[in-house]
């Protein structure tokens, strides 16, 4: 298989596997709690506020595609067992014993970078970073990961207006 065309297949398995899960966790989500979201308030317009959702889980789930790509000999990008956290488009998974409000912070960049891009968009893009650089440089992480030491230093600052500009939008 050729790169563009593994790169195609992988973005396609994984958005479906995306959807697939979030409607998994969504009947056991919880919107925000009033004290999460008056934190939270200081840097995501309501929109985000109202969307997300957060589910806590014993284990971020594996993507059931894995057993194909390792069938194919395809290598496996992520390894999702050790992670603490995980966004299914709106859907927040925490991991039980970690549900720190930083992890929910860099989720929560998460569903915006979605929103702005497309989930599509962010898939592939985020896939051929994490192909290319690995998980630490992928830009997606990056930002969040940035954002999220902002978060703990900052009283508040607008998480989209700083996406828009760095994706250009
Ligand atoms: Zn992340």
């Amino acid at each position: 298989m050729e790169f563009d065309e593994f790169k195609s297949y992988l973005t396609q398995k994984f958005e479906e596997w995306l959807y697939q899960q979030r409607e998994i966790y969504l009947p056991q989500a919880r919107p925000l709690s009033s004290q999460e979201r008056s934190r939270m308030s200081r840097y995501f317009e309501k929109r985000i506020l109202d969307v997300t959702r957060v589910a806590t889980v014993g284990q971020i789930p594996t993507p059931a595609f894995y057993d194909e790509l390792r069938k194919r000999e395809i290598p496996i990008l992520m390894d999702f067992t050790s992670a603490v956290g995980f966004t299914l488009i709106d859907c927040v998974l925490l991991r039980e014993g970690f549900e720190a409000t930083s992890t929910l912070f860099h989720e929560m960049v998460h569903i915006v970078q979605a929103d702005l891009l497309g989930v599509k968009k962010l898939l592939e893009l985020y896939l051929s970073d994490l192909a290319k650089n690995g998980y630490q440089n992928v830009l997606f992480e990056r930002q969040a990961y940035r954002l999220t030491t902002r978060f703990t230093q900052e009283k508040s600052f607008s998480v989209r207006e700083i996406l828009e500009k760095e994706f250009s939008l």
